[in-house]
């Protein structure tokens, strides 16, 4: 399932295409992906300028110029690719490889750039679980799919003294805390245990005990805006580079410290542990026994 760092890579890839762009077309070749689509989806978005792309948690949102906001969310397998001409690519695969058959292509934006310049932004979920809904004006944050979200782990807001007080009497694992869409938004599997490696916190660890050691929570604090800048940065380099000489693709996951790493020898310096791998709430979990305490 893509990310908060692939999310935000993908916004960030569709911003010169969207950003300031007219939809003067759209085609809706499904009535639904995961939920069916709104009512009148098309005809609402035909003729419409993009004042903005910005992301809450892992949805991305493109605000209209008629106050409508398109809420989008990619699911398990869902892509957006940007064609212009010959040209084509697709922000965000630097974990998983995306696809690009044309049978998953369920909506096609066909937009013009503030410039005039063409291109189709296409969306395509071969497992459809991803969906797109609309936030009518002056109801985005109240919308049921963003109202109840935590604070954005990206963000300075997100500090120790917050962490603390988010955690406080909190008996939960430190892992299913930090997994906590309501505490923090977006933060997924993967990066919540590269956090609390980079931070040196057991995932077993009880959540409140955080309130008690005001350098923990400051080191998790800042080991979870890292490890986010970090893969959206890496992101941002994978798209560059977007095809290696051998066809191969530049994914970020070979540069996880834990993550899918069992067995293997911790990368902290001086260390010497083994990587376990856990199951938590039906989640593995994978961190260092003898560093992370
Ligand atoms: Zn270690």
């Amino acid at each position: 399932m893509p990310e908060l760092p692939e999310v935000e890579t993908v916004r960030r890839g569709l911003q010169p295409a969207l950003e300031g762009a007219t939809i003067r077309d759209v085609e809706q070749r499904r009535p639904d992906l995961r939920f069916p689509f709104p009512e009148r989806f098309a005809e609402r978005l035909r003729g419409r300028r993009v004042e903005s792309l910005g992301r809450r948690a892992k949805y991305l949102t493109a605000h209209l110029d008629d106050g409508l906001t398109l809420i989008s969310h990619l699911g398990m397998s869902g892509s957006w690719r940007v064609e212009c001409g010959e040209a084509s690519h697709t922000p965000g695969e630097f974990v998983y490889p995306r696809s690009k058959d044309g049978a998953h292509d369920h909506v096609v934006l066909h937009v013009a750039s503030r410039d005039g310049q063409a291109s189709r932004v296409v969306f395509n979920d071969p497992r459809r679980f991803g969906f797109m809904l609309f936030a009518e004006a002056g109801a985005f944050d109240s919308h049921p799919m963003i109202c109840g979200l935590g604070v954005e782990p990206t963000g300075n807001r997100l500090d120790g003294d917050l962490l603390g007080a988010l955690f406080a009497g909190r008996r939960a694992p430190l892992k299913a805390a930090l997994l906590d869409q309501r505490l923090v938004a977006g933060l997924g599997n993967i990066y919540v245990c590269e956090a609390l490696w980079r931070a040196g916190l057991s995932p077993r660890r009880q959540a409140a005990t955080l309130a008690g050691g005001r350098g923990r929570r400051e080191r998790l604090a800042e080991a979870i805006r890292d490890v986010i800048a970090d893969a959206i940065a890496a992101g941002g380099s994978s798209l560059r580079d977007y095809v290696h000489a051998d066809g191969s693709l530049g994914y970020f996951q070979h540069a996880f410290s834990v993550y899918g790493r069992e067995g293997e020898a911790c990368r902290r310096a001086g260390c010497g542990g083994t990587i376990a791998r856990i199951v938590q709430a039906g989640r593995s979990t994978f961190y260092c026994p003898r560093c992370q305490r």
